[in-house]
């Protein structure tokens, strides 16, 4: 937990998000258009998408599936039978004058999220409710000096609102549940988490209250785009929280807009201006029963989530806990590990090479894991020379880099270069015996200074150009030296 120290004392943030997320499903919730990204304007509207009298919305099993997949993600409670309403308001890319949502019976409930937090320490925050809805149109402000348009291409599409319990108490946390939680959807296929495109966004609810008393009043930040606007956000509003409430003010319950270039929140409309949704049943659709067997199968189909890799990975494996999180929480990075993990005995080392060379590898090169330039086999195999003693662990690095920049195995530049370690006693003997022949003050210091010796193995070192097994080295000198 993170506090802010003001001028009365200590305060607590709270943090609680809803997030939209679009399910992924060819056709949209109600209607059969597509959700293709990046069509022209309003190439992918259905009739009923247009609210065009008499139609009627049909529901699309795909996006049922998809929230029940997403309910059982998040260990939560699935309900067998939730009700879609009609939530009215007016906005000129609503036509309908209404969305379809779901309010006091959506289809999933309580479940939960579990963060890993960069120390390696966990926390669970837990999720209120799932429910599906549709999304709206956009108005497009930008293409005409004089008029607004509007592009019908999103109306209806299928979103999945899931409301976190107000158990957040930083930024920090906020961000390590969007990626989780991004990191679940993925994992689960439900959503490709996709916040520059829109599909995945957040509203974030932030108070702040003296630690130990009742939950402040919120102010709601609409439609945050990214983790790291997110924190900015969190971070300025409970700052700005905390200024009014020392100056012996007190909190107006309003929803707020992120500015990303001011970093800065500003009134959006404050509670006396909310909307009454007038919540009805929508007469056009049925409750929603689903069939028990069908949530059985759905569940029996879930793949290995992140927690659970993660745990295997810590207790089967040996890798360290925030290794191990660092892995799971990009499944592709996972995959490439556990390939060049498999078949070898020192799983905590293939970890550590894929985490920390490969991946500052990678960000050096502009690329990421799934167009890495090294093969999963090939880094193997590099892992492999270090293992048997061809090449030591640190020229290893070296041969890395030109693994990365060349694409070749590792053998054959260790060939082409001639990077093989010398593990030849003899010849390494012999430079020692040269260097203790040569500098008669170190060996004298050597023995009231184990400082000296080290100097010894570098001279080594810089004789064989890095390439003299640091073992054999060291076991030379002792013997040489009387260490
Ligand atoms: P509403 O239905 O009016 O939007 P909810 O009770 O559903 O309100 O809460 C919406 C979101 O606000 C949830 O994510 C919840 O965790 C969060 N929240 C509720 N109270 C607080 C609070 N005092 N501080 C921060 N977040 C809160
Ligand atoms: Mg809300």
């Amino acid at each position: 937990m993170t506090t802010i120290q003001g001028r009365t004392g200590e305060w607590e943030i709270v943090i609680g998000l809803e997030v939209h997320a679009q399910a992924v499903s060819e056709a949209k919730l109600f209607s059969g258009a597509s959700t293709a990204f990046g069509a022209a304007p309003n190439s992918q509207v259905s009739l009923v998408d247009a609210a065009m009298p008499g139609m009627l919305p049909v529901i699309n099993r795909k996006c049922v599936e998809q929230a029940v997949r997403t309910g059982l993600g998040l260990k939560a409670k699935i309900n067998r039978r939730s009700i879609f309403d009609r939530k009215n308001y007016f906005y000129p890319d609503l036509p309908f004058g209404y969305q379809i949502s779901q309010y006091q019976h959506p289809i999933v409930g309580e479940g939960e999220v579990v963060l890993d937090m960069p120390d390696g320490s966990t926390k669970t925050v837990g999720i209120e409710r799932l429910h599906l809805e549709q999304d709206a149109g956009k108005s497009l402000h930008d293409q005409d000096p004089k008029r607004t348009f509007v592009d019908l291409n999103r109306a209806g599409v299928a979103l999945m609102e899931i409301v976190s319990k107000p158990d957040m108490r930083s930024a920090d946390e906020a961000a390590a549940y969007l990626s989780k939680l991004r990191a679940i959807l993925r994992y689960l296929g439900t959503c490709d988490g996709n916040m520059e495109q829109g599909s995945m966004r957040a509203d974030v609810n932030v108070s702040v209250r003296k630690p130990g008393d009742p939950l402040g009043t919120r102010c709601e930040i609409k439609n945050i785009n990214s983790v790291r606007f997110a924190r900015q956000a969190i971070d300025y509003e409970a700052a700005r929280q905390v200024e009014i409430l020392e100056d012996g003010g007190s909190i107006d319950q309003e929803t707020r807009l992120f500015d990303s270039d001011k970093g800065e929140t500003r009134p959006m409309r404050s509670k006396e201006e909310a909307h009454d949704y007038r919540y009805f049943p929508d007469p056009d659709l049925l409750p929603l029963e689903l069939d028990p067997d069908w949530i059985a199968e759905i569940e029996a189909s879930l793949p290995e989530l992140p927690d659970a890799k993660k745990a295997r990975y810590v207790a089967e494996m040996g890798v360290p806990a925030e290794t191990a999180a660092t892995l799971v929480a990009d499944k592709p990075l996972a995959d490439y590990f556990e390939r060049v993990a498999e078949g070898r005995k020192d799983a905590k080392t293939a970890a550590n090479w894929v985490v920390n060379e490969l991946v500052a590898r990678l960000s050096k090169a502009g690329q990421d894991i799934e167009t890495a330039p090294v093969s999963a086999a090939d880094l193997g195999g590099l892992l492999d020379l270090v293992d048997d003693g061809t090449i030591s662990g640190r020229i290893a690095k070296d041969v890395f880099d030109a693994m990365i920049e060349t694409g070749k195995p590792a053998a054959v530049l260790v060939e082409e270069k001639g990077l093989k370690q010398i593990s030849d006693t003899g010849e390494i003997e012999g430079i020692i015996d040269g260097l203790i022949a040569d500098n008669p003050a170190q060996v004298a210091q050597v023995k009231e200074s184990p400082k000296v010796a080290g100097w010894f193995v570098g001279q080594v070192m810089k004789a064989t150009k890095g390439q003299a097994n640091p073992q054999v080295v060291n076991q030379i000198l002792a013997k040489k030296l009387g260490l």
